[in-house]
């Protein structure tokens, strides 16, 4: 062979596109498009930084065994059966990585979160898209798609762009009814903002195919530093370890993951805010005539009367220095995801909107 060849379906990837961070002529940019806490990083985990680097010198847990005890404390968990890694992202490659190649199949939903089928690709597996009914996972159309060559089926719940959720009894259907050979990853990166939700950790307590993934980049406010975390069956987990890099997290990462899931107050307090903004923010679009359904995570996802719309409206937004998300790559064109913000963030979300709206009509 005369020329380097990539590993199939590696070109097949779309490149992971982040939320924009800068506009041009705005020094006070409000982002809100990448579904980051408004009230920043807690002080917990920034105390814990600054003592955790003067350990620098020294390499990091191969194990994570003091973050998976307190993790295991704090959810009622079982340690032997979590695996930490750089962001649920990489939580989510292991699953993959370990359990699906060449020729196997993993399904997601239509509006399913963009890196599924990117980390399919990366597996050399081939992604499968089912489709959803009125923006929910829909039981039916997964267990339809599922055959011999699913390994696995990847649900984020809530969802991400739509932030709905799928009743917890069509979860229970689809864990009691899927074979055997397939896993079903549930990702709970937005669980603490849903009311009464557990992020899948009974379903992945009890079923022998069931992987929780979880994150500390939104509701921890820690997103810059990259640490989440996956809880499922012994077997499954040292299967994923195997492929995992000893030293994937850092000193810092680790102090600062364990003091924040310390901080529980911090959690309470997010996610009350959120809550409290969240419902604003979805009353003032309806208010406004843009349609939205109920969010229960960190997000709101707006749907304009169509896509001329949608861009109308994000230019406003972006004169006024708000940065939202086009979700047109999500399979919502009239679409715009608006992270929850804060108070006054919130305020000025509603006035920009209310100003275009004006002008617009
Ligand atoms: N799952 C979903 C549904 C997400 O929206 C995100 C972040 N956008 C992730 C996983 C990955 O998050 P992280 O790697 O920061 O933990």
């Amino acid at each position: 062979m005369t020329e380097i060849t990539p590993q199939p379906g590696i070109l097949e990837i779309d490149l992971y596109v982040g939320g924009q961070s800068a506009l041009a002529g705005h020094a006070e940019v409000l982002k809100l498009s990448s579904n980051e806490n408004p009230l920043g990083a807690p002080a917990s985990a920034l105390a814990a930084l600054g003592q955790a680097a003067q350990g620098l010198h020294r390499y990091p847990s191969t194990d994570h065994a003091s973050l998976r005890r307190i993790i295991g404390e704090i959810h009622g968990l079982d340690p032997e059966r979590i695996i930490c890694g750089v962001g649920s992202d990489e939580v989510l490659q292991f699953v993959t990585q370990a359990f699906s190649g060449p020729g196997d199949e993993i399904i997601h939903t239509e509006h399913g979160f963009s890196m599924y089928p990117i980390l399919a690709h990366m597996a050399g597996a081939t992604p499968v898209s089912v489709s959803e009914r009125e923006r929910v996972v829909d039981v039916d159309a997964i267990l339809s798609a599922v055959n011999d060559r699913t390994r696995l089926v990847l649900i984020a719940n809530p969802g991400n762009p739509t932030g709905t959720m799928v009743p917890a009894g069509e979860l229970e259907r689809l864990t009691e009814t899927l074979p055997g050979h397939v896993i079903l990853v549930l990702d709970g990166a937005y669980t603490e903002f849903a009311e009464s939700y557990d992020g899948g950790a009974a379903l992945a307590k009890t079923r022998p195919n069931v992987l929780m993934t979880r994150t500390f980049s939104k509701i921890y406010g820690l997103g810059g530093l990259r640490i989440g975390w996956g809880y499922g069956p012994k077997s499954m987990i040292d299967v994923m370890t195997r492929i995992r890099q000893p030293f994937n997290l850092s000193v810092l990462q680790l102090a600062a993951g364990e003091a924040a899931v310390r901080d529980r107050d911090w959690v309470a307090r997010c996610a009350q805010l959120n809550a409290e903004q969240r419902l604003r923010l979805t009353g003032a679009l309806r208010q406004l005539g843009v349609a939205c359904d109920d969010s229960h995570a960190n997000f709101v996802l707006a749907r304009f009367a169509d896509e001329g719309e949608a861009l109308s409206a994000d230019a406003a937004l972006q004169e006024d220095g708000i940065i939202v998300r086009r979700v047109a790559g999500y399979g919502f064109p009239e679409g715009l995801r608006i992270t929850v913000g804060d108070e006054t963030q919130t305020s000025r979300v509603i006035a920009a909107l209310t100003r275009w709206r004006e002008v617009s009509a």
